[in-house]
């Protein structure tokens, strides 16, 4: 299959295994990193989750405690005044309370209010308290508030809970330690009223700015919001941490992985494609060459594909290669100059000159038995051009030189392939006997981008060496028009026709082979 965009050709056509080697580092690198960066995100989530599940428990573990345990009845009964023994009382329910609750007792029944507290008086003002809830405990009516003390405004609020004489303050704390002190720039805390968008504390200084991502959970308890934030320096610092261990260990782990998908998939296709060439499950399509003055068919090129059992046909960039490094490829051009003669027998005895090109690779050319193979049969060897493309380098040119030479003994022609795309740069054409030069899309697309200086000088070349020239990949009219002003008259591309089974070819040949639109005629 060719894909539309060059890039998905290029990534999914065969390559050398070092690149499959690179691709395969470069991947796993690629996954670890990945994988190790979501680790660090899936750490500083479980560390703010934790944040906020660990200040909900503490606030409400205090409150119930403290609701629970109304011990204040002993401190309530000495009232009127903060004597220093209601203060004495109060300070020992203070140390013995669990959570170091601050007890108080309400000495009168105006506004500001006014507690005996174990540090002596303290002063409320109603304004200063946010009612949290209202509750029944044992008979009498408890409420819970947060509240803020005047004589020290900056102090961080407490949790109120009372029943009217007497109370509880919870403290809240700007530091806890669950949240370290060196992570006060990248996590903090925030915890608030929901309904009135009031925050009753937050913890850790991190601008909001840095706030990276956040996770919040509603009391279940109380009607409070508990959120937490993180900066992206904690991930990074996260993601720093695991450099070492988590992404080295991932990148052990995916690299083996993918190197046994990729040995797999090679395995597989060396298989499947060994199992093609013992059950011959190669064949040609063929694409008409033609004459653009006239519309003529002047041959065919074969162009191999593969039918796996499975009954697609796939094109050559998905094998060519494997049957090259198997060295399968000669017997598969064997096999397919057999089927050529058979399939095209009738349209070369119509026409004396209709000839079909195969595609060889250089290593037909290393040895003699490609000769021999041929000269086994009687074929009409005029009849038969052979590709040789520039793409893969020739080692010893001397002694290609002499095969040609002895494959031409036969009467075939030679045609050079891909012309000024590969490794020849011009050897070929200086060492071999050549018939033809193909010029590659490359050039006919140039025409198309109006810088044709290379086609040019091709075409002059072929001229000066009188050598006979087919264009290939015509796409369109103005490329067509544009060899034809240039004289390349023979011409191979979708513009006349893709490349197609024997079937097509045969119908192709009676529908159009002979009148295709002439190139020359119209305008445009
Ligand atoms: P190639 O020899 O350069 O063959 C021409 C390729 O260009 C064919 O691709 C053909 O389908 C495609 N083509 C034809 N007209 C146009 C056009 O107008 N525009 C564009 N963009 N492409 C066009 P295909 O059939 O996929 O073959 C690819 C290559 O595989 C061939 O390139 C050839 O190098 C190799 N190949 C094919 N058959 C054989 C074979 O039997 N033996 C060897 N060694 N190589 C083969
Ligand atoms: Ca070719
Ligand atoms: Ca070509």
């Amino acid at each position: 299959m060719r894909y539309r965009h060059p890039w998905l050709n290029l990534l999914f056509s065969p390559h050398p295994r070092w690149v499959y080697n690179t691709a395969v580092m470069l991947l796993a690198l690629l996954f670890s990193l990945l994988a190790s960066l979501a680790t660090s995100l899936y750490q500083v989530h479980n560390e703010i989750k934790h944040d906020v599940n660990y200040l909900d428990q503490i606030v409400s573990v205090a409150i119930k405690y403290g609701l629970e345990k109304p011990t204040l009845s002993e401190a309530s009964r000495v009232s009127g005044e903060c004597s220093t023994d209601t203060i004495e009382q109060l300070e020992k329910l203070y140390v013995s309370h669990l959570l170091m609750s601050i007890p108080i007792v309400n000495l009168d029944k105006q506004n500001p209010y006014t507690y005996c507290s174990p540090f002596g008086v303290e002063q409320f003002e109603q304004r200063n308290f946010k009612n949290l809830l209202n509750t029944q405990l044992k008979g009498e009516m408890w409420r819970l508030a947060i509240v803020s003390l005047s004589t020290a405004p900056k102090h961080p609020p407490y949790l109120y809970g009372s029943n009217g004489q007497y109370g509880f303050l919870f403290p809240l704390r700007t530091e806890y330690l669950f949240l370290e002190n060196d992570l006060d720039h990248q996590r903090s805390i925030r915890l608030s009223l929901p309904k009135e968008n009031y925050t009753i504390l937050e913890i850790g200084s991190m601008p909001e700015s840095d706030r990276l991502y956040s996770n919040s959970v509603a009391s279940n308890y109380l009607p409070l919001t508990f959120e937490s934030f993180v900066s992206t320096s904690r991930v990074l610092s996260k993601f720093k941490q695991n450099l070492w261990p988590v992404t080295t260990s991932l990148f052990m782990i995916s690299l083996t992985i993918l190197w046994l998908w990729v040995s797999y998939w090679h395995a597989k296709k060396e298989i499947a494609l060994q199992k093609a060439v013992r059950e011959a499950q190669f064949f040609p399509y063929y694409q008409p060459i033609v004459d653009a003055q006239t519309g003529k068919m002047l041959g065919v090129e074969a162009l191999l594909r593969w039918r796996p059992s499975d009954g697609r046909v796939i094109a050559p960039s998905k094998f060519i290669h494997y049957l090259e490094q198997s060295g399968d490829i000669i017997s598969t051009t064997e096999n397919l100059i057999t089927t050529i003669y058979h399939d095209l027998s009738s349209l070369m005895n119509q026409n004396d000159e209709f000839y079909c090109s195969v595609n060889i690779t250089p290593l037909h050319l290393q040895n003699d038995d490609f000769y021999y193979y041929l000269k086994r049969f009687q074929h009409d060897y005029s009849k038969l051009t052979l590709e040789l493309t520039e793409r893969q380098p020739i080692e010893n040119l001397a002694l290609a030189s002499q095969r040609i030479a002895l494959l031409k003994t036969l009467g075939l022609k030679i045609s050079l392939d891909d012309a000024g795309t590969g490794y020849g740069g011009n050897s070929y054409l200086h060492y071999f006997d050549i018939d033809t030069i193909k010029i590659d899309k490359m050039f006919t697309r140039s025409i198309d981008e109006g810088r044709s200086a290379v086609l040019d000088g091709y075409i002059e070349m072929a001229k000066q060496l009188e050598l006979n020239l087919v264009a290939e990949g015509v796409e369109n009219k103005l490329e067509a028009k544009g060899l034809l002003l240039r004289g390349v008259f023979q011409h191979q591309g979708y513009y006349y026709a893709k490349p197609m089974s024997i079937e097509d070819l045969h119908r192709w040949a009676l529908d159009y082979g002979y009148t295709q639109e002439l190139v020359s005629e119209g305008s445009g």
